[in-house]
């Protein structure tokens, strides 16, 4: 029988439902819907005006209705009296072909017709910082080389400790937190899972590191980049393949313990990668991250080449351990579901494909890298890795009508950007 959502809230205490979905640029939408009504909304779904959010819809539109995923419910920690509903949306009877969750869902039963399930862990770096922006809350934060300060780790204890006691509670399985490379920047990690998990917990979570921040008095943002001489909030995803609970890319006669598979899989990621910016590196804030000048910390940790490594941080890919590697390029502001979405799709064509990934390179990429050629770069601005998109089969086979439609919606905020007079252009420009 499946899970029964009315059941559970009287059995919790629940008195509130966000029935919950994420739009294409990543913002999550919801509707809070009273315990008595839960029922009805699970079955009909709850309406929204599609045209109101970032789904490339039209004001004529019919209703669109988000249905809850009862199983994914999260109670939320910080308010036990209020339920949390990953939904899936449609319209007209029929799933909405650009939703980032249906587009992963695609992605994922996609592999599962060969056979494969995706794990994936991600590291979502975020800063806490004052809260009209301008800079980070602590004003002792001050250390050049900030990473792992054990003081100004626990002059936050108070919000990283309750944001670790949520996901203990909630059977995610956290093992450490830390303060990372930036003043003001922190990281919080848990178990890896399966994509689809790791996505709903991924969006949760941001959700869950804002709301606790702020009962602290404080802001939690996961931009990419928003301080020019720190060091940016990347969104690593690990990345393991399964197959009848065997982990395909583990390989013990390779040098690095990966499999024939996994290099293939690597292969499409690199084959693409380009492309994949677009959407793993959203925001025109993105490219202040990758391709960065050196931080005062002394590295950015953020690739700007199109290589992978073995156990380096300098390059796109790493190779930290057997049977997985990590994908180094996405950021804070990536949408979790087209993250997941993105990785498979290049991935499976890789193998699919048998795309060679090319030379292993060991050297230090930030010192080293102007020394060897044959490398592509990745794109320098938001336009470049959209138009990188608009000439990639791979992703607009495998992500099928979402690709015209962010196309769309990105190009008219690559626009309004550009309508954007900067203090920049004056103070070099008035003089002309
Ligand atoms: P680092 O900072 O060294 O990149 P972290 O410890 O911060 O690594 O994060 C590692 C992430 O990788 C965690 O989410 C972890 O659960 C995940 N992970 C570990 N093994 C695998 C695997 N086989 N497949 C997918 N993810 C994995
Ligand atoms: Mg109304
Ligand atoms: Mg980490
Ligand atoms: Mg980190
Ligand atoms: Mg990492």
């Amino acid at each position: 029988m499946s899970f029964d959502v009315s059941t559970a809230a009287r059995e919790r205490g629940i008195k509130y439902f966000l029935v919950s979905y994420t739009d294409l640029f990543g913002t999550q939408r919801a509707k809070l819907v009273p315990a008595p009504a839960i029922a009805e909304i699970c079955r009909d779904g709850a309406g929204f005006a599609g045209f109101a959010t970032w789904l490339d819809m039209s004001p004529a539109d019919s209703d669109l209705v988000a249905i809850p995923d009862a199983e994914r419910l999260i109670q939320l920690p910080w308010r036990p009296e209020v339920g949390w509903l990953p939904a899936d949306l449609a319209m007209g009877g029929k799933p909405v072909e650009q939703a980032p969750r249906n587009v992963l869902k695609r992605l994922i039963a996609d592999a599962a017709g060969d056979g494969l399930q995706m794990k994936t862990g991600v590291e979502c770096e975020f800063f806490l910082i004052t809260a009209d922006g301008a800079e980070p809350a602590d004003t002792s934060d001050r250390q050049m080389k900030p990473c792992y300060d054990q003081s100004a780790l626990m002059r936050r204890y108070d919000v990283i400790a309750e944001i670790c006691d949520a996901m203990l509670a909630l059977g995610w399985k956290p093992y450490q937190n830390d303060h990372e490379d930036a003043n003001g920047q922190f990281e919080m990690n848990w178990d890896y899972d399966d994509a689809l998990v790791t996505a709903d917990r991924h969006a949760f979570f941001k959700y869950m590191t804002r709301s606790i921040a702020e009962k602290h008095g404080l802001r939690a943002t996961f931009m990419p980049k928003p301080f020019m001489d720190l060091t940016g909030s990347g969104c690593h995803a690990h990345v393991s393949l399964w197959r009848d609970g065997r982990n395909v890319f583990a390989d013990r006669s390779d040098e690095l313990g990966m499999s024939p598979e996994g290099y293939h899989f690597i292969g499409g990621l690199i084959h693409s990668a380009d492309a994949l910016a677009a959407i793993t590196n959203p925001c025109v804030n993105s490219y202040k991250r990758i391709n960065a000048p050196r931080t005062t910390s002394g590295a950015t940790w953020a690739p700007n080449t199109v290589t992978y490594s073995g156990n380096n941080r300098t390059h796109m890919i790493r190779i930290p351990g057997p049977g997985r590697f990590e994908f180094r390029l996405a950021d804070g502001a990536v949408n979790p579901y087209l993250l997941q979405a993105a990785i498979l799709a290049a991935g499976l064509d890789g193998i699919r494909n048998r795309r060679d990934p090319g030379p292993r390179l060991d050297i230090n990429m930030y010192t080293e890298g102007h020394l060897v050629e044959g490398f592509k770069q990745l794109p320098l601005n938001m336009l470049d890795a959209m138009r990188a998109l608009a000439n990639n089969d791979v992703l607009h086979d495998a992500l099928g009508s979402f690709v015209p439609s962010y196309l769309k919606l990105k190009n008219e905020e690559w626009n309004a950007y550009c309508r954007h007079l900067t203090q920049w252009e004056r103070d070099t420009t008035l003089d002309c």
